[in-house]
């Protein structure tokens, strides 16, 4: 399987605030892998602009940075610390029961260890769909 190398970070400018802001290497292969165009604002636009339109793939991004992923900008995430201090403490609400509302998981199998999994968008032929735990095993390279 062909792994995609590490892309380098860019630096964008928002749309909407003008405010300099990094699309890094890692946010980058998971716009891509999902099909997304690249951000065109900064966070904190993106966060107003998500609470309106509530894209599912960019929950699903927002959940997997509050989950504690090994991620990616210097936003501030920091509000969850309890969970790391506490230890174990997990928010176990990853396998699809109501994060911030309804929305759509299909099944899907996991390509690195073939553990059943579910995603937040139709898995499509060509595109290896990975488990959370591979995902972050992955980006974290
Ligand atoms: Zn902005
Ligand atoms: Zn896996």
């Amino acid at each position: 399987m062909s792994t995609p190398g590490p892309s380098a970070d860019l630096a964008l400018s928002c749309a909407d605030c003008a405010a300099p802001f990094a699309f890094t290497g890692a946010e980058q292969a998971f716009y891509r892998e999902r099909g997304l165009r690249e951000p065109t604002r900064c966070a904190p636009c993106r966060a107003t602009r998500r609470a309106e339109r509530n894209a599912p793939a960019i929950a699903a991004l927002d959940a997997r940075l509050a989950a504690g992923a090994p991620v990616v900008t210097a936003t501030d995430h920091g509000t969850f610390g309890g969970a790391s201090a506490t230890g174990g403490a997990r928010f176990s609400r990853g396998t699809g029961s109501g994060y911030g509302g309804p929305r759509q998981l299909f099944p899907a199998t996991c390509a690195s260890c073939g553990a059943a999994t579910e995603v937040p968008f139709p898995p499509r032929g060509g595109r290896p769909i990975y488990c959370r735990e591979c995902f972050g095993r992955l980006r974290r390279r």
